[in-house]
């Protein structure tokens, strides 16, 4: 069988295969290829943080922009051929293999645009000269600069291209090199990318790295100038943040969690309208799009209780249909795949279980075992999952609902009673979330959103009966916009424009002579 290598220090090394790790394909169950387990990591490390990061640091803003514009160029060019690895090693409808490519795409195009506004000097001026004391000419400002580590980055299996891109992308250009690590399970996928980055040689040698399989003990050398990226699971999370190098060298971590996100439709919503339109519309792709593996997925769906019944009428509807188009994502006509590996559809079943217990099932059989082109209990497969609760349940903290992020195509309908004092504490017990889509016309509840559910989101989507047409679903996150959320959702923040740089830089305060500051950084705009 195939074994992938890593690209470490330089070179593709297949590493030890004393332990190795398969890959399936989660709709036949067919072995891919394995993973063995990378050694030598102290040096892999020191390698790129010593000749990647001086190279990377020796290109202008604007030189890094351009290297990316090449970086997105080159995933187009092979985007026929990433789609076909991602439908075979993930799971993916094309579609969804899309979202993830073409997000990865999208992420270095709008970085590669963004570099052009930065200048050619090794620094981001931050903001003005501000005045110490009124009769003194020494001022203070803050400029960001590239920190000399390396960018460690550690993704989920659920987004292989955009996961590793997304971040790769913003670390380059705040000139950071990377070693990036994907899930394993779908790692195929970021492989076959990372080959056609390195074969291309677009980026300065040690600028990036990839690591397979397990992470090993790259923790263990870690250094204060890097950085630590971390996507997946609140557990994994928690035992990054807290590991021992980590914390005495007090490292830079930035951790994206498991979320129960939640949509919230408006006092006003009403059912023959473009927004209902679009808030069915929205639940639907969120609860099946890539079989609901997305962190940003919708599973918490409150809806005043007047028109709940209206609500569930139309979404059992549509995921009924989604539900007859379910099988192997290579076949013609199916809309939603399999989960990615067994253990993700044993944890999903698990999970229900526990949902169920203070919601039931109104759609959906979660041992269901027969979908399109797929051999009779073969493959990873869940259909799409309704559950409804009381509004009492709904009003309960410690719900299921409310704690335990089912990582499929599963969400819970909750009643409450149209106010925003009662949906602010209902996604609250949450503890903290990516993204929230409030639905409303009405200007009083949607004002309210802002100071009263943003506290609780890393992005709040509102959406209107005029902008019905031209809204994205919650999950579509776009670099413009920042990832990221509170509490649980792990108290990070990526992308975001030009404030994910800051994740890669480090903010110092330049404190001198005001015709000293104007040399280096240019004459302010405003004279105090
Ligand atoms: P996971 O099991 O926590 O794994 C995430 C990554 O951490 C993988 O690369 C994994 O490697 C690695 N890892 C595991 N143990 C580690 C350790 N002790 N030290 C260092 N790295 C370690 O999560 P997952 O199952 O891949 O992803 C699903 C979860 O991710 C869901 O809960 C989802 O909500 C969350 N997620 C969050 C976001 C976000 O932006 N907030 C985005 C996507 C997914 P192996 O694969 O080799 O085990």
């Amino acid at each position: 069988m195939r074994t992938l290598s890593s690209f470490l220090s330089g070179t593709w090394q297949p590493g030890s295969t004393d332990r190795t790790t398969v890959l399936y394909n989660p709709a036949t169950e067919e072995p891919l290829a394995q993973v063995g387990r990378a050694t030598d990591l102290d040096k892999a490390v020191a390698y790129a943080r010593n000749v990647g990061g001086p190279a990377l640091r020796a290109l202008s803003f604007g030189e890094r922009g351009a290297i990316l514009k090449q970086m997105a160029g080159l995933l187009h060019e092979h985007r026929e051929e990433l789609i076909a690895v991602s439908i075979a090693s993930g799971g993916t409808t094309r579609g969804d293999a899309k979202f993830d490519i073409d997000g990865a795409t999208g992420v270095l195009a709008t970085y590669a645009r963004l570099a052009r506004d930065l200048g050619d000097k090794p620094w981001v001026v931050l903001d003005e000269p501000a005045a110490l004391v009124r009769t003194s000419k020494i001022r203070a400002q803050h400029v960001l600069v590239p920190r000399h580590g390396l960018a460690i980055h550690i993704n989920a299996f659920n987004f292989p291209a955009w996961g590793m891109i997304g971040k790769a992308a913003v670390s380059l250009l705040a000139g950071m090199p990377v070693l990036s690590k994907p899930g394993t399970s779908t790692s195929l996928l970021a492989h076959r990318i990372a080959e056609l980055i390195v074969e291309a040689k677009l980026l300065p040698e040690g600028a990036f790295s990839l690591l397979m399989g397990s992470a090993g003990d790259l923790l263990d050398h870690v250094g204060p100038q890097d950085v630590i990226a971390f996507t997946g699971s609140a557990y994994t999370g928690a035992l990054i943040r807290g590991h021992q190098k980590v914390v005495a060298e007090n490292v830079r971590v930035n951790i994206e969690a498991d979320s129960v996100n939640a949509v919230v439709a408006g006092p006003d919503l009403e059912s023959d309208s473009e927004l209902f339109d679009l808030f069915i519309r929205d639940c639907v792709t969120e609860i099946t799009q890539k079989a609901g593996q997305k962190c940003t997925a919708t599973r918490r769906i409150l809806v005043p209780s007047k028109i709940l019944d209206e609500v569930q009428e139309e979404l059992v509807e549509r995921l009924d249909e989604k539900a007859n188009q379910t099988g192997n994502p290579a076949t013609k006509g199916v809309r939603m795949g399999p989960l990615a590996t067994k253990r993700q559809l044993q944890d999903a079943r698990e999970g229900l279980k526990k949902l169920a217990k203070d919601a039931p099932i109104i759609r959906g059989n979660p041992e269901r075992g027969e979908f399109i082109d797929v051999e009779d209990g073969k493959g990873y497969f869940l259909e799409p999952i309704l559950l409804r609760a009381t509004p009492e349940a709904a009003r309960n903290p410690n719900a299921q609902f409310h704690q335990t992020e089912v990582f499929g195509p599963v969400s819970t309908l909750l009643p409450y009673d149209g106010s925003l004092a009662q949906a602010r504490e209902i996604i609250g017990y949450g503890g903290g979330s990516l993204v929230t889509t409030v639905y409303s016309d009405d200007r009083k509840f949607v004002a309210g959103t802002v100071a009263e559910l943003g506290p609780y989101l890393g992005r709040l989507v509102v959406a209107d009966e005029k902008s019905a047409g031209g809204s994205f679903a919650p999950g579509c996150v776009f670099p413009q916009a920042q990832h990221g959320g509170p509490g649980r959702a792990g108290c990070g923040a990526e992308l975001g424009g030009r404030l994910g740089l800051e994740l890669y830089m480090q903010r110092t305060a330049i404190q001198g002579g005001a015709s000293q500051l104007a040399r280096l950084f240019g004459k302010p705009k405003s004279s105090d």
